[in-house]
């Protein structure tokens, strides 16, 4: 498997499917470790060392999301406008994809002008009726991500992936179902 733990000192994980507070209203995940394909890793490590050269750190709010996890989020919420179709597969299943946002040196979030996975207008790059302050947080994290050799997600400030993530493939559930999805006890 190609997938590595996310680990650095600029980086807090913060997986939302790992707790009721998501958009399903209901925990997705068994385990709350946050993997990304080992490309992927890379220019996320990229982002936090540009953060934390700026005194800011990275949270990541979802990473690779194992295909048992896209069924379930899937049954939860069976709308291609909110979730991808669990037989087309996402980009955080290949685990090219991660949801993420800007903290100060001590953790507190950066104010993004709406909460993770609010599926509205307000959290369309470019929006302009959330305040101007977090207008520019947005814009920061933008900058950071795009330098580190991300892309960006039109509809959803918080998510970002490789380009041409369809290079990569859906990750097999044989590993992450016995060694992620079931942790033991
Ligand atoms: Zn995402």
């Amino acid at each position: 498997m190609p997938l590595q733990e996310i680990k650095h000192p600029a980086i807090d994980i913060d997986l939302r499917y790992a707790t009721p507070d998501n958009l399903t209203g209901t925990t997705i995940y068994e385990h709350a470790i946050a993997f990304l394909h080992k490309d992927a890793l890379a220019a996320l490590v990229v982002a936090a060392e540009l953060a934390g050269a700026q005194g800011l750190r990275l949270r990541v709010l979802d990473a690779y999301r194992p295909s048992a996890a896209q069924w379930r989020l899937w049954a939860a919420l069976p709308d291609p406008r909110f979730v991808a179709d669990p037989r087309v597969g996402s980009m955080h299943t290949r685990g090219v994809a991660v949801d993420l946002t800007l903290c100060q040196a001590d953790g507190t979030p950066l104010d993004m002008g709406t909460a993770f996975d609010e599926m509205t207008e307000r959290s369309c790059h470019g929006n302009t009726d959330i305040p101007a302050l977090a207008q520019r947080n947005r814009a920061l994290l933008l900058e950071l991500m795009t330098i580190a050799g991300w892309d960006h997600h039109p509809y959803e400030w918080w998510h970002y992936n490789l380009p041409e993530p369809t290079r990569y493939p859906q990750l097999s559930d044989q590993v992450e179902g016995e060694s992620l999805m079931h942790t033991p006890g």
